[in-house]
């Protein structure tokens, strides 16, 4: 599964920007609605290195926080423990595709 540069959900173009680490608060990911951008760290704030799948899961986990808002969901409504269980799933699904 390749992370893209970029998508678009409803009239809104995500680019996918590589950060060496996101601080306070700590992340793997973050989600910026107002300039439709989602940051992906490559290492923790203790130089921790994320592995790939790390990555990708990121990626989907906050994917999925911009569809939910696409849908008109507020993000304090969000349940982060079924995006994270679900950004697994779509991550296993995008790796293990057969074409
Ligand atoms: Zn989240």
């Amino acid at each position: 599964m390749i992370i893209p540069r970029a998508f678009t959900v409803g009239p809104r173009r995500f680019e996918i920007k590589h950060v060496q680490a996101l601080d306070r608060p700590p992340a793997f990911g973050r989600l910026d609605i107002t300039n439709n951008t989602i940051k992906l760290a490559a290492k923790s704030i203790f130089e921790q290195r994320y592995p790939l799948k790390q990555r990708r899961e990121t990626f989907w986990h906050e994917a999925l926080h911009a569809c939910l808002h696409d849908m008109g969901m507020p993000f304090e409504k969000h349940d982060e423990d079924f995006i994270n269980a679900l950004s697994k799933r779509i991550t296993q699904i995008c790796c293990t595709a057969e074409v």
